[in-house]
């Protein structure tokens, strides 16, 4: 517990790294992206803690790489991380959490939805010894009916499928302490749902309230496709459970089959075998046909996902990055350092 907050003392004094970075993915944020800064470091300054903000443009087609350059030169605490292309935001969080120094790592929408004066009672929990600070959203009134239904019934499910507890209401935004980032950063799956993979790594995991604003400018990036793609990789990545399911249809309708078989075998002893029972022939063909389809959409599910990862290409490719160069005055003993960290 103390010893995060000694960490941080620590390294503000010694300033060899920044105590706390803020990702913030960007796609084709540009008119939001001044407020947002102003914002940022408002809430930032009442810290007063060393912090690097670290914009990850995930290939943005407007010119947010230039207003985030723009307030670079204003800024000397901001880096950019410039992806080649678009990759996703999950993608994009995980190349700002792969360039962060912080002791502390905090994840940010760049489009105002999550007040960035959250990060002050964020920070306060974290050197209370949490790990994960997770903001669960107080309401979803900002929502549309459709994706409040729509996520009550994933989470619903996904809780129901997967061994590992993912909790509902809560999504990116959170703290991540440094040992959380270090363990996030060994999962190097390609299919990333983040709000799972936050889940697997476990620690000191707290949930604080908050309540999520409408988007400050330009519109969501999440059409239905997209968010139903999202849903799949959720229960893919964190549940055998379909697999599991097709199988055991298949015994159910196996043993079905079975009893049905031997119902026709003692009627036809019994009464002959007069040219009937069409209907539950079609019946019996379609239905077991469209099982099998399903079982095998199933299997194909994993199967391309194995397939994508036995390839192993990088999780994303930068284009450029631009980090701040950190102050490295005087630095304090690195022995003390080691003895806290053990
Ligand atoms: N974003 C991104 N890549 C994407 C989609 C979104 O980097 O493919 C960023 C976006 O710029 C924003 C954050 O992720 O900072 C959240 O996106 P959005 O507001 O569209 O999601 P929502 O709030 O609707 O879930
Ligand atoms: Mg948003």
């Amino acid at each position: 517990m103390t010893s995060h907050f000694i960490n941080s003392q620590l390294s503000s004094n010694a300033a060899s790294h920044p105590t706390l970075s803020v990702i913030v993915p960007v796609l084709n944020e540009s008119e939001g992206l001044i407020e947002f800064h102003r914002r940022l470091s408002g809430a930032l300054e009442s810290l007063a803690l060393d912090v690097e903000i670290l914009f990850v443009n995930d290939g943005s087609s407007d010119d947010s790489i230039d207003v985030i350059k723009m307030l670079q030169h204003k800024d000397c605490r901001i880096g950019v991380i410039d992806l080649s292309r678009r990759f996703g935001k999950e993608l994009a969080v995980s190349a700002g959490i792969d360039h962060a120094r912080g002791d502390a790592v905090v994840l940010i929408d760049a489009d105002l939805q999550d007040p960035p004066e959250c990060i002050v009672e964020m920070v306060k929990a974290w050197r209370k010894g949490f790990d994960v600070v997770a903001m669960q959203r107080a309401d979803r009134s900002v929502d549309t009916l459709f994706k409040r239904v729509s996520a009550s019934v994933f989470y619903r499910l996904l809780s129901w499928l997967s061994p590992v507890n993912i909790p509902p209401g809560v999504g990116d935004f959170r703290l991540l302490s440094r040992r959380a980032v270090d363990a996030l950063k060994q999962l190097r799956e390609r299919n990333r749902y983040m709000k799972g993979l936050y889940a697997w790594v476990g620690f000191n995991y707290i949930e604080l309230p908050y309540r999520r604003e409408a988007r400050h400018a330009g519109d969501s990036k999440w059409p239905i496709g997209k968010l139903l793609g999202l849903a799949v990789d959720g229960i893919t990545s964190f549940s055998i459970a379909p697999l599991r399911l097709a199988s055991y249809i298949g015994l159910i309708t196996a043993l079905g089959a079975f009893v049905y078989g031997l119902v026709i075998v003692v009627k036809t002893m019994v009464y002959g075998d007069p040219v009937a029972g069409f209907p539950a022939l079609m019946v019996t063909i379609t239905f077991l046909g469209s099982v099998q389809l399903l079982a095998i959409g199933v299997l194909g599910e994993y199967l391309g996902r194995m397939f994508v990862e036995t390839k192993r290409r990088p999780m994303y490719l930068v284009r450029s990055t631009n980090l701040p160069t950190l102050p490295l005055p005087v630095q304090e003993s690195t022995s003390t350092m080691a003895a806290i960290h053990v």
